[in-house]
């Protein structure tokens, strides 16, 4: 830990740790999430109603009244020469210590009536938190925004000696951006409304090109990569003409880009495929292997669950009977020798047994890339990696994929293979709930489809009772449905069971499939037609879409169903306009938008970052920021881009794009 700043002793230390902060710059950057304007000083008697404001006067009185219930309440009167007011604290009976009868006290806080007098409850007071425009800090036990306020206000200047702004003067005022050591002055002690939006923007600036700097550097490191094997080309007319169907458009033109990469003699491919559910990405994955299995040289395709491993493994059987193919899971290993031209299917646990294939591989493939987490990157920490193609169901918007994809090549399929009816979607009141049970009753009897119902937990969550369990659920359906066979599936349900029940279902002698989101991914059984979502409001709009796309693979009308015990607006809409939406670029634009600066996006993205000030959604800033990173580089062709990185730890040369 690093800190200059005196008085910083040990109990300090490991509060500010419970913070992330460890050092003077995490300090300087843990910014405010809010403010409060108190830089109205006023009379007492002019003070308007439920308004901030900060008033001066003389102590009258001071009490500490107990009541009954054990709370206390702390008051004191101040007085000036135009009239007094109530200030009153609950449950601190150590506060009215501070202050003296007779004294002069500024206090700053929102004024209201309480009992006809007018009070303001608990106000702030003290030099560094009235009178101005005051910030609210992330707080923890004992480290609150008094202290950090505190801490600025005496401090600022001296922490932000050892910074110096890694932009040139010049380029600073040519996009009219405020320095740094200003911004981050203003961002803690803020003068005014318009200074503090001035350094939210700087520092908003500073963020974006941070991630588009770090995008950069990747894309020129990949670069200096040469491909490990020179791959030829060959025809892949004749497995394309053995598809049961046309390749679209979209996968005509993704496979000329993959092909391009795969074939050069210069590049290493690094290249993300992107494309809704069932635009059909496999077959894509499948000419790539081929490609490389004719060349004489290994390919690993890597799924993220055990089921999907399992369906690619059949998939590329059909298409390629005489190839050697592998299976690689936690239950199925390598045999001790493997075909040169070895195609690997396989879920993560092929990391344990990479030393079997690593040196031949010429191709990775990562399905469902969005599902990988840290682990699987090292697959990649490697000086000399394989040709790279990530495959992602989930439509990244145009700013994600700037900021936080640009050191990738981007290929899109973007219409369907065939029309699909879309699926029918309906958010159903709590009340409506044992209607939707009876006509799924009916449904199943009468079509003789079948259905999925989905909940969050395998378990009950302990703090949370309201939040549906798969396995408290299935045994509640069971009841409900007691002349249908149901059976239930979850991420700790042993392997040969998930098969068998699996099978069972593919077979049509199961009607409710009871389970998490580890069906999220991949599963295709046309003949489902219904998902019930359970606690609907506790997935991401993203994954919604993706386990909606679970059913509507067949040539029947699907329906989709969100159960919710949530009545708070903001997820309801966020369901509700699912309801009118079935294109997943859109619905990936919307979950962006209604998340504010800071909330993390997890459910697109494992690890993915979380931006302390600017937004994702700002697009006119991204593209702002692209520019300015563009003419930077024209005019300072040396210039060092690591320098506008900010967290440096966060540079790691490979592979950072699946974290
Ligand atoms: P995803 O992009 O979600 O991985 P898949 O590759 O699993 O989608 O494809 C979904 C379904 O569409 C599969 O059954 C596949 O055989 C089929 N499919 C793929 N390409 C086409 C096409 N060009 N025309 C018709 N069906 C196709
Ligand atoms: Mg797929």
């Amino acid at each position: 830990m690093s800190f200059s700043l005196p008085g910083i002793g040990p109990k300090t230390l490991t509060k500010l740790k419970q913070l992330n902060i460890t050092s003077d710059k995490e300090l300087l950057y843990h910014f405010p999430h809010r403010y409060v304007d108190f830089s109205k000083s006023i009379k007492i008697s002019q003070a308007p109603l439920e308004e901030n404001v900060t008033l001066s006067g003389k102590i009258q009185n001071i009490s500490n009244i107990f009541l009954k219930n054990g709370k206390s309440l702390q008051k004191i009167i101040l007085s000036d020469s135009t009239g007094s007011i109530d200030l009153v604290w609950f449950n601190q009976p150590y506060l009215t210590k501070n202050f003296h009868e007779g004294e002069f006290w500024t206090f700053a806080g929102t004024t209201s009536l309480y009992h006809g007098h007018p009070t303001l409850f608990s106000p702030e007071y003290g030099k560094f938190n009235t009178g101005k425009i005051i910030p609210i800090y992330g707080e923890t036990k004992g480290l609150t925004s008094r202290w950090f306020r505190k801490i600025f206000s005496l401090h600022l200047s001296s922490l932000l000696k050892s910074y110096t702004d890694p932009l040139p003067l010049n380029q600073l005022t040519q996009y009219k951006l405020i320095p740094l050591n200003k911004a981050l002055t203003q961002i803690h002690l803020p003068q005014n409304q318009n200074y503090l939006e001035k350094a939210r923007y700087r520092l908003a600036f500073d963020e974006i090109n941070s991630l588009l700097a770090k995008s950069l550097l990747q894309k020129k490191s990949w670069a200096n990569f040469s491909p490990k094997f020179i791959l030829k080309n060959y025809s892949t007319t004749k497995l394309i003409n053995s598809f049961p169907f046309k390749l679209t458009d979209s996968q005509k033109s993704a496979w000329q880009e993959i092909k391009t990469d795969l074939i050069s003699k210069k590049k290493v491919m690094n290249r993300l495929l992107c494309g809704d559910v069932a635009s059909g990405k496999t077959v894509l994955a499948l000419l790539s292997t081929y490609l490389t299995s004719q060349n004489q040289r290994q390919s690993l395709l890597l799924a993220p669950t055990e089921i999907l491993a399992q369906q690619h493994y059949a998939t590329f059987k059909s298409y390629l009977p005489t190839f050697p193919i592998y299976l690689l899971t936690a239950k199925n290993s390598l045999p001790k020798t493997l075909d040169s031209t070895a195609i690997i299917i396989a879920t993560h646990a092929a990391i344990f047994q990479k030393e079997k294939f690593m040196d031949n591989l010429a191709l990775l493939i990562i399905d469902e890339q969005h599902k990988f987490g840290v682990k699987q990157r090292s697959f990649l920490n490697n000086k000399n990696p394989p040709h790279t193609l990530t495959m992602t169901a989930t439509p990244i918007p145009r700013s994600i994929s700037l900021t936080l994809f640009g050191n990738l090549d981007l290929s899109t399929l973007k219409n369907l293979p065939q029309k699909r009816n879309p699926v029918k979607t309906f958010l159903v009141p709590q009340n409506k709930i044992s209607d939707c049970y009876q006509w799924l009753l009916k449904e199943i009897k009468q079509k003789k489809t079948q259905a999925f119902i989905v909940c969050p937990f395998i378990e009950q969550s302990e703090s949370n009772l309201s939040i549906k369990s798969a396995k408290k659920e299935f045994e509640h359906l069971r009841q409900i449905f007691p002349s249908l066979k149901l059976e239930l599936i979850h991420g700790k349900t042993k392997i040969e069971t998930r098969n068998k029940i699996l099978d069972q279902f593919k077979k049509n002698k199961i009607n409710i499939l009871v389970t998490t989101p580890i069906i999220e991914v991949g599963i295709d059984f046309p003949n489902a037609t219904t998902v019930i979502i359970q606690s609907a409001d506790h997935f991401g709009l993203s994954q919604l879409h993706q386990l909606r796309g679970r059913v509507g693979r067949g040539t029947l009308q699907s329906y989709c169903y969100f159960f919710t015990e949530s009545t708070g607006e903001k997820a309801l809409k966020r369901l509700k306009y699912l309801e009118k939406t079935n294109d997943g670029f859109k619905i990936a634009e919307f979950d962006l938008k209604s998340r504010g600066p800071g909330e993390t996006f997890s459910t697109l993205q494992h690890g993915f970052p979380s931006l302390k000030i600017a937004s994702f959604s700002d697009l006119k800033l991204i593209e702002f920021c692209q520019l300015f990173l563009k003419q930077l580089q024209t005019d300072n062709p040396h210039f060092d881009l690591k320098k506008l990185v900010l967290n440096q730890n966060s540079l790691s040369l490979t592979g950072k794009h699946l974290n």
